[in-house]
């Protein structure tokens, strides 16, 4: 689950991370207010969505000459006009796709006068089994292109986690960062609380691009990412208040609430699958044959008949669907009760595109009988390729 720069960035301030002042806003005419509150006389009108790349990107509606989704304002009047100019409109960055994202909400920050943007992050470095820090000198908004042709320029401090954060862990870090003087100062309590916000949260990604050294020498938080994990959202009800669901795919929404594991891609071939591996094999081997996957969608092992029924609805509902394929290997999972689930949604929904499904494995026979009884319009499919290449001859007939 991910969350708003401004609300990472409050969480952070809870643990003493340094961060500007800053107010989020709905509304245009909010945004006067919320400027004569900050400090001024700079500030930065930042449009709140789940995706980076905001400084490059573009508004679709503002045409290439418009300023960008994060904007400085040297007056409480630019800072007004900005939000009406953007507030509304669809931003286009690097990591939003084609399609942008509205944006619904601008936070308005006091303004800092930066002299060195660095790169922060923490992840969960699996090929040690610790959380790691990932940093570079090289922050702002290029660093995708700095790990791709000066990876030397990035370096990863692997954290122990019965130490923790140790001295000789923020020396590291500090070096690696070319940080001296104040900065390097308040690197001793930064980092650590980073760590400890990581952990106590269950934080799957928290990525610091720009921390800034300030031209009074101090470190600031400038910008915020941060992703948690799902499997531990129960144990953080204060995370879970600051999800923000007109941020997500109403898909993927629905999926959650079934604990499917379902994400929306771009293709046209809606599958549904039980068991990971096997979803990521059926979307290799529809790509073999030409095609793009829908979605990817795991109904689990121990799916009963309603589950497979809302799985089959969710995928059906998508517009770009113009054909499903269905391949089970029942294990735990029987092929009577993903028969009986597609039975049940078909007859509830309708089928308006071809229909392939595959089955093996526990009560398959049983499971073709429901099918083959239904009376639904379904293509019977012996094995992985021979379903893969029904389904894409079917949508290109
Ligand atoms: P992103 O493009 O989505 O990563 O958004 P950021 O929050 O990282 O902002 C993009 C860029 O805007 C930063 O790299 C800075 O160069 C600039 N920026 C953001 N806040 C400030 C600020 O307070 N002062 C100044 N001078 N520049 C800022
Ligand atoms: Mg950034």
């Amino acid at each position: 689950m991910n969350i708003h720069e401004y609300q990472a960035k409050a969480l952070l301030k809870g643990y003493g991370a340094p961060v500007a002042e800053g107010v989020a806003i709905l509304k245009a005419d909010e945004a006067e207010a919320a400027a004569k509150s900050l400090p001024g006389p700079l500030y930065v009108v930042k449009s709140q969505i789940h995706a980076g790349g905001r400084g490059k990107g573009k508004f679709k509606e503002l045409g290439p000459d418009a300023k960008g989704g994060v904007r400085l304002a040297f007056s409480i009047e630019e800072a007004k006009a900005h939000a009406k100019e953007m507030l509304g409109n669809t931003l286009v960055t690097a990591q939003t796709g084609e399609a942008g994202k509205q944006v619904n909400r601008l936070y308005i920050e006091d303004g800092a006068d930066i002299a060195r943007e660095l790169y922060c992050s923490l992840l969960v470095d699996r090929s040690v089994g610790r959380v790691a820090f990932v940093v570079s000198t090289e922050g702002g908004m290029d660093i995708e292109a700095v790990a791709h042709d000066t990876p030397e320029k990035i370096h990863t401090i692997a954290i122990d986690p019965e130490a923790g954060v140790t001295a000789a862990d923020i020396a590291a870090i500090s070096k690696a960062l070319e940080l001296d003087g104040a900065a390097a100062e308040d690197a001793k309590s930064l980092f650590p609380l980073l760590y400890k916000a990581f952990n106590e949260k269950d934080m799957a990604l928290l990525e610091i691009n720009p921390l800034i050294v300030m031209k009074n020498g101090h470190l600031r938080v400038l910008d915020a990412k941060m992703s948690f994990d799902g499997n531990a959202l129960f144990r953080h009800d204060d995370v879970k208040a600051l999800r923000d669901e007109t941020e997500e795919d109403a898909k993927e929404i629905e999926a959650s609430k079934w604990d499917l594991a379902y994400v929306a891609l771009d293709g046209n071939i809606g599958c549904m699958v039980n068991g990971a591996g096997l979803a990521m094999a059926t979307m290799d081997i529809i790509k073999l044959y030409g095609k793009e996957p829908a979605n990817f969608c795991d109904v689990g092992g121990g799916a009963g008949k309603e589950k497979v029924a809302a799985a089959f609805k969710i995928i059906t509902a998508d517009p770009k669907v113009e054909g499903i394929l269905v391949n089970i290997f029942g294990g735990i999972m029987r092929c009577d009760v993903i028969a009986e689930g597609v039975v049940a949604a078909v007859q509830e929904v309708g089928l308006k595109v071809p229909l392939v499904v595959r089955l093996e494995g526990t009560n398959v026979e049983l499971g073709k009988k429901i099918l083959n009884e239904s009376g639904l319009a379904i293509t019977a499919a012996d094995d992985l390729d021979d379903a893969a290449k029904k389904i894409v001859a079917a949508i290109e007939a």
